[in-house]
C-alpha cells in the first residue's frame, strides 16, 4: 500500500492534520482501536485560548512558562499562543459548539491560568471535539481510515522515513509514505496509576527512538492531582474545572490544607497540588468538596462527573469525593521543529507524542488540546513524491496469538513494569532508588522480553512500554534537582 501521508493516531493531532493533508494528497490513517479511542476522547476540562477581552497573548504566555517553570521553549509558547484563538475559531467552523453565554464564548479557569481564559463543552470537551473531527475526516473521499491497524515499527533508510510496518487482521503489512506522521498520544499507561485509557502506552516515541529520532524532557510526567479513588483502568477524572468552579481540598479531618500551602491555593499549578494531595493521603484519606453548589449547577455544568459519581453511590450535591493523583500527561516526547519536522527526513509528529518545548517542566492545564491543535494545523508543504521505494527490503517478523504462552508472559511483564514505574517513577523520586533499584529491575525484564521472538500488538505494547520506561527513569536520574512535575526527594 501507498499513500502520500500514512498518519498513525486518531485523537485530535491526527484527525486535525488528515483534514489538512486530506487537500494535498491521498492519507492513510491507521489507529490501533476504534477510530474513537483517544485521550482526546477523554478530555474534560477543555482548551486555553486567548478569548476573553481582559487577557492578551503575553498573559497567557507568561502563565505558560510560570507553570512550566521557564524550561520551556519560549520561541514554541508564543508560537502556539498567538495561533490559540484561530484555532479556536477552526473548530467551531468544523462544527464544535463551545458553551457560550449571551453569544459570547463561556470561559472557565483551570490551575495556574490567572485568567479565565478555557472554551469548553460540559465537561466532556474532548468527546466533543473528537467527535466532530472524525465526522468531518469520515466526509474526506481522499482519507482511508484502518481500524485495529497497529504500527509496529517505521520503515527507515539511514536518516529517511518510508512509512510504517502495520500488523491488521493477523497479517504484518508495509504501507509506504511520502510522509509519515506520528501522533500516537501519551503513555499514561506505564503507570499502574492512570487517568490515560489504555492506548496510551508510548508506541510513537519508542518507534521513533528506534529509528533514531531524538526525545527529550520525557521525565517531565505530569500526575493529576485529582482522580477517583476507586481503582479503575483508567482512573476516572475529576476535572481540575471543578475546583476552578470553586471544589475544595479537605484532608481526613476535614481540614481544608491548600490555603497554606500556596497562594492560589487549589489552584496552583497541578504538580503542586499533586504532591501536597500525595502527603495528606499518608495521614488518611483526602477529598474534593463541591457540596456548596446547587445541584441544578452540578448537573448542568458536569453531567458526566456527577452521572459516573452517581454511578459509584456518590451524590457530589451532598458528599465529598475521594480523590488520589494518577499519571496523565507527558510534557516531554519526540523532538520537533515549529512544522512538527523531526530529526528523520518525511517523519513528523504531532500532539502529546512531541516535545515541541511548549509545556517545558510542566503543562499549564488545558494546553495540550491547544498544543496538539495548532501544530497540527500546519500548512501541508508542496508535496514531495519519494523516489527510493522500490531499493528497500524489509524482514516481516512473525506473529503470534492473542492467547499464546508468550503474550501472556509478556502481560504480565506489562503490569510488574506499571507497578514498577508508579513506584520509583510516580509523584516522588529517589536518584539513589532510581539507580540502584529502579534501572536494574526494569532492565531485567528487559532483558527476559527480549526473549520473546514473536510478536502481535500486546506484546509489541509491553516492548514499548519498557524501552521507554527505560528512558524515562535514566532522564529522571540524570535531571538532579526538582523542576516542574519532577520532584526529586
Ligand atoms: C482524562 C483526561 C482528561 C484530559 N483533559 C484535558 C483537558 O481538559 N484539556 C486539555 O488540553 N488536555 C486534556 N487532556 C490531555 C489531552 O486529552 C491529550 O494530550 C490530547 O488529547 C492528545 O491528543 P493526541 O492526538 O496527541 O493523542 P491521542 O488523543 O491520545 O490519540 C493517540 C492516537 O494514537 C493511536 N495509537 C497509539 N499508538 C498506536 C500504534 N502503535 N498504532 C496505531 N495507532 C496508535 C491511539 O489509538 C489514538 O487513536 C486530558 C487527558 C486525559 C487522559
Amino acid at each position: 500500500m501507498h499513500a502520500n501521508f500514512l498518519i498513525i493516531g486518531s485523537g485530535i493531532s491526527g484527525l486535525n492534520f488528515a483534514l489538512h493533508a486530506a487537500k494535498k494528497g491521498k492519507v492513510i490513517l491507521v489507529t490501533k482501536k476504534k477510530i474513537i479511542d483517544s485521550n482526546t476522547n477523554f478530555a474534560q476540562g477543555g482548551i486555553a485560548a486567548v478569548l476573553d477581552k481582559t487577557d492578551n497573548t503575553e498573559k497567557h504566555i507568561k502563565d505558560t512558562l510560570q507553570a512550566g517553570d521557564y524550561h520551556n521553549n519560549k520561541r514554541a509558547v508564543r508560537f502556539m499562543v498567538r495561533h490559540s484563538t484561530e484555532a479556536i475559531y477552526r473548530l467551531i467552523d468544523l462544527g464544535v459548539e463551545f458553551e457560550k453565554e449571551e453569544g459570547e464564548l463561556k470561559l472557565t479557569r483551570e490551575g495556574g491560568h490567572h485568567k479565565r481564559r478555557i472554551a469548553y463543552v460540559g465537561d466532556y470537551t474532548g468527546q466533543e471535539i473528537e467527535n466532530i473531527l472524525i465526522k468531518r475526516v469520515k466526509e474526506h473521499l481522499n482519507v482511508k481510515i484502518l481500524e485495529n491497524a497497529f504500527a509496529l515499527n517505521l520503515i527507515t533508510k539511514g536518516k529517511t522515513c518510508f512509512g510504517a510496518q502495520i500488523i491488521r487482521k493477523n497479517k504484518v503489512n508495509n504501507i509506504f509514505a511520502d510522509q509519515t506522521i506520528l501522533a500516537t498520544g501519551g503513555i499514561g499507561q506505564i503507570f499502574s496509576n492512570t487517568t490515560n485509557p489504555v492506548i496510551a502506552t508510548g508506541d510513537g516515541i519508542a518507534m521513533a527512538v528506534r529509528a533514531g529520532c531524538k526525545v527529550q524532557d520525557i521525565e517531565f510526567i505530569q500526575f493529576h492531582p485529582s482522580a477517583f479513588a476507586k481503582k479503575t483502568t483508567p482512573r476516572f477524572l475529576i476535572s481540575e474545572t471543578v475546583r476552578g468552579e470553586g471544589a475544595k481540598l479537605v484532608n481526613s479531618k476535614g481540614k481544608r490544607f491548600m490555603t497554606s500551602r500556596h497562594p492560589l491555593k487549589e489552584l496552583a499549578p497541578r504538580s503542586i497540588v499533586a504532591k501536597e494531595i500525595f502527603e495528606e493521603l499518608k495521614n488518611g484519606p483526602v477529598f474534593l468538596d463541591i457540596s456548596h453548589k446547587k445541584r441544578e449547577f452540578l448537573k448542568k455544568r458536569f453531567p458526566k462527573i456527577y452521572s459516573k459519581l452517581k454511578s459509584y453511590g456518590i451524590d457530589i450535591a451532598k458528599d465529598k469525593i475521594p480523590i488520589t493523583p494518577a499519571a496523565h500527561y507527558l510534557c516531554g516526547g519526540i523532538v520537533t521543529d515549529l512544522s512538527g519536522q523531526t530529526n528523520l527526513k518525511n517523519l513528523f509528529a504531532f500532539g502529546e507524542t512531541t516535545c515541541t518545548g511548549v509545556h517545558g517542566a510542566n503543562r499549564l492545564a488545558s494546553n495540550s488540546l491547544l498544543e496538539a491543535l495548532v501544530f497540527s494545523n500546519q500548512i501541508v508543504k508542496k508535496l514531495q513524491p519519494q523516489t527510493k521505494l522500490k531499493v528497500l527490503t524489509i524482514d516481516r517478523p512473525n506473529l503470534t496469538p492473542s492467547n499464546s504462552k508468550e503474550t501472556k508472559l509478556a502481560k504480565k511483564f506489562r503490569k510488574e513494569i506499571q507497578t514498577l514505574m508508579w513506584q520509583y517513577a510516580g509523584i516522588i523520586r529517589n536518584r539513589k532508588k532510581l539507580k540502584n533499584e529502579a534501572i536494574p529491575k526494569l532492565k531485567k525484564i528487559i532483558q527476559e522480553l527480549s526473549q520473546i521472538k514473536s510478536t502481535n500488538k500486546d506484546i509489541a505494547e509491553t516492548k514499548n512500554t519498557a524501552q521507554v520506561s527505560l528512558l524515562i527513569l535514566k532522564a529522571a536520574l540524570k535531571r538532579r534537582k526538582s523542576l516542574g512535575c519532577h520532584y526529586v526527594e
